[in-house]
């Protein structure tokens, strides 16, 4: 991975969105050209963080939010605190509005398909923790850009503390009888059968990891467009069901960390 041009940023805003989970708006300098594709990465470092040979840590990060948010001046990072021995996401949950960031990128090839190109008859996405992240790019872009193309989400995370981006993707569902929501708890307070909602797009809490959750909700193939993102576990199962189901390569993208 040949690195980029570093690009000098300023965090402007800090959103708590779970306990653990931070999301942090980055203002591009005036006239940056910086540009990326939905599901891209950057990677991320503070000025004057460095490791022990005097190199600045950096670490990879995916764009939370939509390329066109960057007509905004902006781009997002939704970055877990890993705790006990996480060097950079703590450091960077220390961050305070006005403080320098560097990027670089973007990176990777887990990209949504451009508007111009052919669309799928629905995109499905399926996350589980901060692996939403780059898919809550990819769902804006195609809400920003009015695609018309139903979207499904199926979300996974521990306790409903846990749920990333509740009211934006709610808001979204209800809104949108096109967009259909649900997600599951792995631990603790997830319910055996799924919580109804007066929207009959919108099912929340099922009980047990996403993954378990797939058969029910995938009975056979359709024209969808697959991404998944989360941990390499959750992906290689995830993956592995929907070849069984008989979805082609070139239908399921992936990324894990
Ligand atoms: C393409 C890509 C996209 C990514 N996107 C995101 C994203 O959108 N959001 C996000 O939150 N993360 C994302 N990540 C993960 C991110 O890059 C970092 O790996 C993550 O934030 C942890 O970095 P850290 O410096 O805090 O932890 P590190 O210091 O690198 O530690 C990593 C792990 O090792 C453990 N560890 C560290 N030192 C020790 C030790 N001495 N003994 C035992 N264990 C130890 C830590 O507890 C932790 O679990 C992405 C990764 C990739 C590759």
């Amino acid at each position: 991975m040949a690195a980029r041009e570093v690009i000098p940023t300023t965090l402007i805003d800090i959103i708590n969105e779970t306990p653990r989970v931070r999301t942090f708006r980055l203002a591009l300098p005036a006239g940056s050209l910086f540009s990326f594709r939905a599901g891209q990465f950057v990677m991320a470092s503070i000025p004057g963080f460095l490791n022990s040979k005097g190199r600045p840590v950096r670490r990879a990060y995916s764009v939370a939010s939509s390329p066109r948010d960057l007509e905004k001046g902006f781009l997002e990072l939704t970055i877990t605190r890993v705790g006990d021995g996480g060097f950079f996401s703590n450091r960077i949950h220390e961050c305070r509005p006005g403080d320098p960031v560097n990027i670089d990128g973007p990176y990777g090839s887990f990209v949504l398909r451009e508007e111009n190109e052919p669309q799928p008859e629905r995109y499905l996405f399926v996350a589980s923790g901060s692996g939403i992240a780059p898919l809550r790019g990819m769902i804006r872009t195609i809400l920003m850009e009015n695609r018309k193309v139903p979207v499904s989400l199926y979300y996974g995370y521990r306790t409903s503390s846990d749920f990333i981006y509740e009211r934006e993707l709610m808001d979204y569902a209800l809104a949108m009888t096109e967009f259909e929501l649900v997600t599951a708890l792995s631990r603790g307070n997830g319910s055996s059968s799924p919580v109804e909602t007066p929207a009959r797009n919108i099912r929340t809490g099922l009980a047990g990891r996403i993954t378990r959750c797939l058969p029910e909700l995938v009975r056979e193939k359709d024209g969808a467009e697959i991404y998944i993102c989360g941990p390499p576990e959750m992906v290689g199962e995830t993956d592995a069901f929907f070849r069984g189901v008989g979805y082609p390569d070139d239908r399921v993208h992936k990324e894990q960390w």
